[in-house]
């Protein structure tokens, strides 16, 4: 038949669409430099290295290759850890698809022992409402992973909040 004439539309529709699934996939090549790859070549031997800055005396981890204040190079090798503190953590209530931990679970901030930065892990083997600030851990690893599963309390005393307070 004849086409319809043009109408003005209302804006409405009887079925809208509201949203639609359109698998992704991103594949990156990273080439992680000179310091990253040092600290990578020594998780592979469950050890934490970092850099110290030959002039603030701050120690990076992951190590970068320059400290970010100073802006000169770090090339001096520190092993840090493997215990730290819980500097400061969040409870976390949602379920992230792909990622077989059941909730609540805590991730937390830690500074390990000899770091000047903290990394964030997660913690275990503590029900998530007592971990605390200054709570002592240690890395849990398991087969072939490339780093800590998570981290656990040691049994320590807390630490001092003097200790970990310019690294929250
Ligand atoms: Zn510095």
């Amino acid at each position: 038949g004849p086409p319809e004439q043009p109408a003005p539309h209302t804006g409405e529709f009887e079925n809208p669409v509201t949203g639609i699934v359109a698998p992704a996939r991103l594949d990156y090549t990273y080439t992680p430099g000179r310091a990253q790859s040092d600290h990578l070549d020594a998780l592979a031997e469950r050890k934490v290295v970092g850099e110290r800055c030959p002039r603030c005396h701050k120690v990076y981890v992951p190590p970068r290759g320059a400290c970010p204040t100073c802006g000169i190079a770090t090339t001096e090798h520190v092993e840090v850890g493997p215990r730290g503190t819980v500097t400061t953590f969040c409870v976390v209530n949602i379920k992230a698809r792909n990622l077989d931990i059941d909730v609540p679970y805590v991730y937390a901030h830690i500074a390990l022992d000899g770091a000047d930065l903290a990394l964030h892990a997660r913690i275990g083997g503590i029900p998530y409402d007592r971990v605390r600030m200054g709570l002592r851990v240690e890395p849990v690893w398991t087969e072939g992973a490339p780093h800590p599963d998570h981290y656990r309390p040691t049994g320590e005393p807390d630490a001092d909040y003097d200790t970990y307070k310019e690294l929250l």
